[in-house]
């Protein structure tokens, strides 16, 4: 398959650096699946909608300043935010959860995230140092061998820790019935490496281990799985922005089968460089 730069992840300034002024940073809804839609509405973290034909899943909920542009991107795709049925949470940290509460109490929704991650979620929601958390209360927690089902969809959780110690992603086939065609689609949890290094894992208490962990699981793991539309968690994992298609119900331009093992493989080796006494570079 002919490779497309944009699974390149590149630096912009982004909606998490600005927080009082999202609307500088609004992005469209568009569809990364057939039956997937980002409704993030900025151009930093993502918030995955499935369309199950039986109510809405949601992964992540983005921040809590950015929120309105999540519920005006769910209205402009033509679905109504109170069908959300289960809404699942990639990790912890503010930028994916600070949405949650707001739109539990809208739909009623399940919300689900790790135990490990939970753990972590009470530690840190009265913390104002770093980002204030806006708290929520989880009702499920992922079993990895019990995916997740609603609808047309089965979604399969993995434990994949590093950038927090329960950060869990998603694998999940979707099928396209124009065209007949099922793909193989994937988001990991938390490819965030900056917060990997000694002095972030002691300042958010996450252990070395974890970090090992994550270059062991990526390598061994998760860079075999075959994957056609991988989905970044973040719109700068990928130089997402400026190849958002004219056509928003466009996902082919997502589909790249090289890229997540190629992406899998470089964030192993960048937390490997981070541990070079664990390793042989
Ligand atoms: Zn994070």
């Amino acid at each position: 398959m002919e490779k497309k730069i944009f699974y390149a992840p590149v630096n912009h300034p982004r909606c998490g650096d600005d927080l009082e002024h999202p609307w500088k940073y609004a992005v469209p809804a568009y569809r990364v699946t057939p039956h997937v839609w980002n409704v993030g509405g900025q151009d930093d973290v993502c918030s995955y909608l499935f369309d199950t034909g039986e109510g809405l899943i949601l992964i992540d909920t983005g921040y809590r300043s950015s929120l309105y542009l999540l519920i005006d991107r769910i209205h402009s795709i033509g679905y109504d935010p109170r069908d959300i049925k289960k809404i699942l949470l990639s990790h912890w940290h503010w930028d994916h959860v600070n949405g949650c509460a707001a739109l539990a109490a809208l739909s009623g929704a399940q919300v689900w995230i790790s135990k490990e991650d939970e753990v972590f979620h009470q530690r840190f929601k009265d913390d104002t140092s770093e980002m204030p958390m806006v708290d929520y209360t989880a009702t499920n927690f992922y079993d990895d061998d019990k995916p997740i089902t609603l609808g047309r969809f089965t979604i399969h959780t993995v434990l994949t820790p590093g950038h927090t110690p329960g950060a869990t992603s998603f694998r999940w086939e979707d099928t396209d019935e124009v065209t007949g065609k099922t793909y193989r689609c994937a988001m990991h949890g938390g490819i965030g490496v900056g917060l990997m290094t000694p002095k972030m894992l002691e300042r958010f208490g996450g252990k070395k281990e974890e970090a090992l962990r994550f270059v062991k699981d990526c390598e061994e793991k998760l860079a075999n799985w075959e994957v056609d539309i991988p989905v970044p968690s973040h719109l700068n994992q990928g130089n997402v922005l400026p190849n958002i298609p004219e056509d928003r119900s466009d996902y082919s331009v997502w589909v790249a089968d090289y890229a997540w093992r190629e992406s899998m493989l470089s964030r192993a080796q960048l937390v490997k460089e981070m541990y070079p006494e664990d390793y042989d570079l």
